[in-house]
């Protein structure tokens, strides 16, 4: 069969992600709520509530892969908007640490909540389309991780409670340690509160 002509289907893909991503963040900027939240400053929100406990402006710019002035700008502002409350670190007098205050968690609970068009988009997927997008997406962010072309997310794929193909059962081969149960490539995790990561 002859070639189909035009871009190699490497570029085809990295084209499609991107317009995934270009989807994704049209929807953060028109889900920008009653504060107004840029983009970034949803993902701060969102990131602080993640981690359930005040954390340095510096691992914030890592997390998200930013720049200290961006990330102060938008911490500025945040604080402004009385959703970012800074507090002294016990650790280190010198430094501040930033967590939400009550407003900023219940914005966090707000943002949680995903789009309507994002979500009916992946209904479209068939329950296997589904397992093996979600496969191929977390082995692609690890496989971005690992030439740190992007932060270390908590996901199973660099967990230390991640045991693959653990089981026979081909619908649940993995297993989760921490729980101590078996799960399915449609249940991986991309960011899980209960992450630790994985030595070596
Ligand atoms: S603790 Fe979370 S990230 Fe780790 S294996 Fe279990 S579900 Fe995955």
């Amino acid at each position: 069969m002859a070639d189909v002509p035009g871009l190699p289907p490497a570029s085809q893909l990295l084209i499609g992600l991107a317009r995934l991503g270009q989807a994704v963040r049209m929807e953060a900027w028109r889900n920008a709520g009653p504060h107004n939240l840029s983009p970034l400053q949803a993902d701060i929100v969102a990131l602080l509530h993640d981690r359930g406990h005040p954390i340095r402006q510096g691992e914030i710019v890592t997390a998200l892969a930013s720049t200290p002035p961006t990330v102060s700008d938008a911490v500025k502002t945040l604080r402004k908007k009385e959703l970012l409350e800074a507090t002294r670190d016990p650790g280190d007098a010198r430094a501040l640490l930033l967590g939400l205050t009550e407003a900023g968690h219940e914005e966090a609970g707000r943002l949680a909540v995903q789009s309507e068009t994002l979500t009916g988009a992946v209904s479209a997927l068939s329950e296997d389309d589904f397992a093996a997008m979600l496969r191929s997406t977390t082995t692609l962010i690890r496989e971005l991780q690992d030439r740190r072309a992007i932060p270390i997310s908590r996901m199973c794929l660099t967990c230390r409670f991640f045991v693959p193909r653990a089981h026979p059962d081909p619908a649940r081969p993995h297993h989760c340690a921490f729980v101590d149960a078996p799960f399915g490539d449609a249940e991986l995790r991309v960011s899980c509160p209960d992450h630790e990561p994985a030595t070596g």
